[in-house]
């Protein structure tokens, strides 16, 4: 497999932390660590809601990129709570994070409604990074790979192949996540290749080569290296390292590197 066929991506989903002068500050320490990385490596912070525009503003002519970390699948209406595509893009957002595990696992997310809000933030110009992975016990079953593939089969269904060009998958075992427990190099790898072997399947190929795979679940500054130097590994989904400047910045360097 050829890694100059994507893009590498690191992203920071910083989940529920950081109030808007907190934003700033973070974005502010970010952007002068991370600029070498332009045209190289794509860099972006998944921040809150409430800090988007604060976040659109502060990188404003950086090669910073923001997104949301969820969207909601409906143009408008009677969706108490929930916010839209075209809000997103209105106010400059780019990405945006769809089927995080702890939505799955905390707010009843669904393959369906995973796949719903895949294809609005497409269907608005938003790149989705769509987060598939395994739980504990499904990888002791032995199942990892009937899960993913599932995953990727109901999240992706009717989406083109021109338009999954625009889909970063996250790779994200369950178990991984905030945990401390990172998967290891290799078995980052196996299931970043078995998820390009499935969208070949789907699609063919050369869509599989160009869509770009991050590893995503307690990657920090001393193991990310490794994991992005696997071939199938093309980026990293960042949570509790991602809040610490320097630490993210060590990611980006890695992935600058590798
Ligand atoms: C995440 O939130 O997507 C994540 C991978 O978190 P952490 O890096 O903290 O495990």
């Amino acid at each position: 497999m050829n890694k100059s066929l994507r893009k590498a991506i690191i992203a920071g989903n910083w989940k529920m932390n950081k109030t808007r002068p907190e934003a700033k500050e973070l974005l502010d320490a970010i952007k002068p660590l991370v600029a070498n990385a332009e045209g190289n490596v794509e860099v972006i912070a998944c921040v809150p809601y409430t800090n988007l525009e604060t976040a659109v503003a502060a990188t404003a002519g950086t090669n910073v990129k923001i997104g949301a970390e969820n969207v909601h699948f409906e143009k408008s209406g009677a969706f108490t709570g929930e916010i839209s595509a075209d809000m997103l893009t209105e106010i400059g957002v780019e990405y945006v994070v769809i089927g995080h595990s702890e939505r799955r696992q905390y707010f009843g997310e669904t393959d369906e409604t995973v796949n719903k809000r895949t294809k609005a933030a497409l269907a608005a110009g938003l790149k989705p990074i769509v987060c598939v992975g395994e739980l504990l016990w499904e990888r002791e079953c032995n199942i990892t790979e009937e899960v993913i593939a599932r995953q990727i089969k109901l999240d992706l269904y009717d989406v083109s192949a021109d338009d999954v060009k625009n889909v970063v998958i996250a790779y994200e075992p369950v178990w991984a996540i905030g945990t401390g427990k990172t998967a290891t190099a290799d078995q980052a790898e196996e299931v970043c290749a078995f998820i390009r072997a499935t969208l070949a399947k789907i699609y063919d190929v050369a869509t599989a080569d160009a869509v770009t795979i991050q590893y995503g679940g307690s990657m920090h500054a001393g193991n990310a290296a490794e994991l992005l130097s696997k071939s199938n590994v093309d980026g990293g989904l960042i949570g509790g390292a991602s809040l610490k400047a320097a630490d993210f910045n060590t990611i980006v360097q890695a992935a600058v590197n590798g």
